[in-house]
Parts: structure tokens; sequence; C-alpha cells
């Protein structure tokens, strides 16, 4: 199954296989070791190892969301969420749910944020964090997350960065988007399983973080590091196979470069959307610079014999797995071009795709505007 959804994304056979390891208990100096690796080498994918870390958690991408957000935002602080899809809108869902002083700079899904808005609150005073999605996969927009952070700095501002969809697929570094946590999981980009996510930041800064005592003891970013540096172990059970397997995506991630796999992501994407275009779809977002190319949003049929669900299921049958859409300011479906793919892949998606809109007469696909 070639897997067009964004995350969980394909995987090698060798990451796959690499789940398999004699039964271990998590606390045991072995797997220490294998953690502490693990928790270098992620961070090494955006920053200075010496001056980052990534701690990890035992749970999805969101987990590590909330994590950053519950352990970097104080009590008396007060958070600027940068909303243009349902990733933003997530985060103000986590603010709210921890009852954290914040404000919302909202943006259509489909639509850049407002820069002026948020200069404008930012030079307002008052705020202490601001978090933005960098790949914002409701739409598929690469938001300007270096200019925002150019503006955190200006303000003395912490940025968090949700670069979920982003991070080992597009370059990404800390120092140049001025992000001060980054936040991934191990089953997109990276081509590891789903079951971990992790907040990468300054470890100076970490260790300095406030105490989060009563708002959540799981997701506490200094405790889970501070216990890992003094005990070599995870602080709760981690999923263990999973952690193996993520030693050998990032093992794989290291030997094929950085580079290459955003060149391999771009070559996929060139394919598929050069393909899928000539289909006749037309995409959410016209403006070539503001994609990312790891997940474009296409503008779904008005031709009444189309339904999502039709389209998703003949394609399924033939060993492809696409996305509904999500919100976005038109209807959509999504094609993400993230994992252990090929161009290759996308051609005979692309065929696929071509077979099944004449199966299900979908011509023409849009109404003449
Ligand atoms: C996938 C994703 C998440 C996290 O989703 P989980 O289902 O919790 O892993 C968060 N933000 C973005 C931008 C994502 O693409």
């Amino acid at each position: 199954m070639i897997l067009l959804n964004p995350g969980p994304a394909n995987t090698t056979e060798t990451v796959k296989q690499a789940q398999v390891v004699p039964d271990i208990c998590p606390r045991e100096r072995e797997f220490g070791e294998l953690m502490a690796g693990v928790s270098r080498r992620l961070a090494a994918v955006v920053g200075d190892p010496d001056v980052y870390t990534a701690v990890l958690f035992g749970g999805s991408g969101t987990a590590a969301v909330e994590a950053a957000l519950a352990s970097t935002v104080p009590a008396d602080g007060r958070l600027l969420v940068v909303d243009n899809g349902a990733y933003g809108a997530r985060m103000q869902q986590i603010a709210a749910a921890y009852g954290m002083r914040h404000e919302v700079v909202r943006s259509e899904w489909g639509d850049l944020p407002d820069l002026d808005a948020i200069a404008t609150a930012l030079a307002g005073g008052g705020f202490t964090q601001l978090c933005v999605v960098h790949h914002e996969t409701t739409t598929g927009m690469l938001n300007p997350v270096a200019a925002i952070g150019a503006l955190c700095q200006q303000h003395g501002v912490t940025m968090i960065v949700d670069a979920m969809s982003s991070y080992a697929g597009l370059p990404c570094d800390m120092q140049a988007l001025g992000a001060d946590y980054l936040i991934s999981s191990s089953n997109k980009c990276v081509q590891g399983m789903a079951g971990l996510g992790f907040v990468i930041g300054r470890m100076d800064a970490i260790e300095a973080l406030p105490d989060i005592a009563g708002r959540s003891l799981y997701l506490d970013l200094k405790a889970q590091h501070r216990f890992f540096v003094k005990q070599g172990q995870m602080r709760f059970t981690p999923p263990v196979q999973v952690c193996y397997a993520l030693a050998q995506a990032l093992s794989e991630l290291e030997a094929e470069g950085k580079e290459a796999r955003y060149h391999r992501y771009l070559s996929c994407w060139e394919a598929l959307d050069g393909g899928v275009r000539e289909l006749g779809f037309t995409r959410l977002l016209d403006d070539e610079t503001q994609l990312s190319k790891i997940l474009t949003a296409y503008v779904e049929p008005d031709n009444p014999a189309y339904s999502y669900d039709a389209l998703h299921d003949a394609l399924h049958a033939k060993g492809f797995t696409i996305y509904p859409g999500k919100g976005a300011k038109e209807a959509t479906f999504r094609l993400a071009n993230m994992g252990a793919i090929t161009p290759q892949d996308m051609r005979r998606f692309v065929t696929a795709m071509g077979q099944t809109i004449d199966e299900l007469r979908l011509r023409p696909l849009y109404a003449e505007k």
C-alpha cells in the first residue's frame, strides 16, 4: 500500500524489521544508551546537538505539542496562537484546555498568516510565547515561520513551532527559523513508526523552565528531560519497539542525507502534482511559493458523480491511500508525498487516478467556470 495520507508515512522494510528485537526492560542501561543516541540525533537534524536536545514522549505528535505548550507558557504568561489551519486551531484548543491566557490571530484556512496582525499584537506587549505551525498540513501551506520568528525575537517572545510534517522533510533549522522549541513525531518525514512525539529545545532553556506541577504530570518537558539526564531512562514506559525503529529510521535519514531526502520528496511532488494537474485537478493554493510540496490539497470535483468515498475506495483497491480535506476554505482532498516512496510510485498513482476518474465517470471534473 502506498500511503498518500499525511503520516503515518510509508516506512522501509528495514525500519519495520528493526522493531523485532529480543524482549528488553526499558530501564536497562543498553536501552538508555539507545534513547540517548536517538535524542541527540533528532536534535542534530535541526541544530547543534551539544546545545539542543530532543525530549521524547510516548504518544502521538499532539502529545508533544501539548507538552511544549503546557511546559513553556507560565501561569502568568500569555500565548499568541497563529491559526490558519486545523493544527493551529488545535494549539488554541490546547491553550483553552489548560486555561492559558491566550489570543488567536486567525486567517482563513488556505490564506497566509496575517503578519501585520501578528506584528501589531506582539507590539502591543504582554505576550510571552507565540505558537505557529511550520507546514500547515490542513492546506499544504508552508507558513512564513522565519518572518514570524524575527518578530518574536524583536519583542522577546518565545516561539514554539509545530514542525510535525516538515521536520526531516524540508530544510528546518532552529536558528534560521528563530524557533525556541520545535515539535515533531516519529511517523512523518523521519519515516519511523507511530508512537513517539518529541520537543526540541535548548538544554539550558529547558532546565530553566518554570515548574508546572498542577498542570500536567506526564507532559512535563523539564521533568522528562531531567529524569532522562539523571537516570538514563525514560520517566514512563516508552513504546520500546517504536524506539528501535526510530533509531533505524535515523540511520537511514543520515545515510540518505537531509538534502537528498528533501530532493527526493521534491521529485515525488513534481511527479505527483504534475500528473494530477494534467488529469485536470486544481490546487487549493495557486501561489506556488506558498506550497510545502510535501502535501497538496486539491479542490474536490463538483461533478455530481463525485464522492470522496468512491474516489478513496477505488484508489484503495488499487493500492493507494488518499486523504480527505479538513475544513479548508474550499472543499478539498489531500495527497501527501512523504515517506519511503519514489517518483515512480507517484507516477503509478497518477495512472491509477486516471483510470479511477474514468471508471467513476468523473469527466469533466469541474463545471465550466
Ligand atoms: C500530524 C500532525 C500533528 C499531530 O498529529 P497526531 O495525530 O497527534 O500525530 C500535529 N500537527 C501537524 C502540523 C501535523 O501534520
